[in-house]
């Protein structure tokens, strides 16, 4: 990972929660209140203009400002969730490159920072229940580079995606619906997949 490629991740990001907007909206309107595509869409196309003409000097400068941006614009649990998270990876990126494990390193602080603002353990039905995966399959594939170690977390973010149908939400909105959030897929499990996706996409 270097700089051009962090700026590319977050366009890439943008751009993949442009396309599929009206899902998380759909997910979210099931068990939430059907404003997770649009937050995504409005806080990351404030990330790109945020961006726009940045010379990052590190990897984390790009992710750092992105986070901030997310803070910013985002009303809602999504925004300081990921803004956090983002904030996190840009303090764990110092450098113009990083390796795969300092890589996974990041995005372990990434998940801190949510766990730590959210309190969310695993099988709260929330974005935690794809980055935890995700997070355990990079650090295990990151020995065999970063391309393949974002293609590792980008299927088992999905699977963790997938894992949430059956789960009761125990934290955010879709908590207050109590057994009647089980059967949905979580909006912000689904948000973080396309996250991952997104890093594999530009690593290849
Ligand atoms: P809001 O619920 O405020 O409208 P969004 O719709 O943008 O915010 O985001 C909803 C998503 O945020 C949920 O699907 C869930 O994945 C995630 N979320 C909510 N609360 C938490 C939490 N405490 N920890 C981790 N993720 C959470
Ligand atoms: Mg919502
Ligand atoms: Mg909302």
């Amino acid at each position: 990972m270097d700089t051009t490629l962090a700026l590319a991740w977050v366009r890439e990001i943008a751009s993949a929660v442009e396309e599929h907007e009206a899902q998380l909206t759909e997910l979210d309107s099931a068990i939430g209140d059907g404003d997770h595509g649009s937050n995504l869409r409005r806080g990351f196309t404030a990330a790109l203009a945020a961006l726009d003409g940045l010379d990052p000097a590190s990897v984390g400068a790009a992710l750092s400002r992105t986070g901030t941006t997310l803070i910013s614009k985002v009303g809602g649990a999504s925004g300081p969730l990921y803004g956090s998270a983002f904030r996190a990876m840009g303090t764990a990126l110092p450098g113009e490159r990083a390796d795969a494990a300092e890589f996974g390193a990041a995005l372990a602080a990434g998940l801190a920072a949510i766990r730590r603002l959210g309190a969310a353990e695993p099988g709260d039905k929330t974005i935690v229940d794809a980055w935890t995966p995700a997070l355990a399959a990079f650090e295990l594939a990151a020995p065999t580079g970063f391309a393949a170690a974002a293609e590792a977390a980008a299927g088992a973010a999905e699977q963790g995606m997938r894992d949430t149908v059956p789960l009761q939400a125990r934290k955010g909105r879709a908590s207050y619906l109590g057994p009647r959030s089980i059967g949905h897929q979580d909006p912000g499990a689904t948000s973080t997949a396309l996250l991952f996706r997104a890093l594999a996409r530009v690593a290849e």
